[in-house]
């Protein structure tokens, strides 16, 4: 980890649900732990922090890469982090926001999604969601994090448990390599 002082940490929220990081937020009393063994720099649950930082130790990264805001936040977080985890099953198969891809049409998956949600389906004004600037534009896919940057550990689950979650942590901040065994880290469901 970088020098003297405590790891940095990070957690990131891409196209996910939030459930990964609600199952980080249920390791509960571990937290209190955790905050006094690393710095927290960058979170959606735990800082205020809106510019992801240099120099991050540690980062977890929950949700699959949807949209243009996505991208650039992953690339910058992989430019700015030693070690990169795909937290939990969108970010490591792109998982429930990946059903986005079924969606087809003349004009594209991502075309047909937004015709689909805001014009087909639409009980009162259909109309596509514009506002240049403001709104992020969707990929044509939804991508799992492994196809827009290198990931250095995967944390699987729907979301992970804390369990799992407490293990792959702990190894990293002891600086070795997250081995998940056992039936209570294995286990899915
Ligand atoms: Fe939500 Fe499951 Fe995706 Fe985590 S892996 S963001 S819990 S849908």
């Amino acid at each position: 980890m970088s020098g003297p002082s405590r790891p940095r940490l990070a957690t990131v929220w891409l196209a996910g649900c939030s459930g990964c990081h609600m199952s980080f937020l249920d390791l509960d009393e571990e937290l209190i732990a955790l905050a006094a063994r690393v710095e927290i720099v960058f979170s959606p649950v735990a800082s205020d922090v809106k510019e992801f930082p240099e120099g991050v130790d540690v980062c977890l990264v929950e949700g699959a890469v949807a949209n243009s805001d996505n991208l650039a936040l992953a690339l910058q977080l992989r430019a700015r982090s030693r070690v990169v985890v795909a937290f939990g099953d969108c970010a490591i198969s792109a998982n429930v926001p990946g059903l986005r891809n079924l969606c087809l049409g003349p004009a594209g998956s991502a075309a047909a999604a937004l015709e689909r949600g805001y014009v087909e389906l639409a009980d009162l004004q259909p109309q596509h969601p514009r506002e240049p600037g403001v709104l992020p534009e969707l990929l044509e896919r939804v991508l799992p994090l492994h196809e827009v940057i290198p990931v250095d550990v995967w944390l699987p689950g729907c979301p992970p448990s804390p369990a799992r979650i407490s293990a792959v942590l702990e190894a990293l901040l002891r600086g070795e390599r997250p081995r998940l065994e056992g039936p209570d880290l294995l286990r899915f469901g």
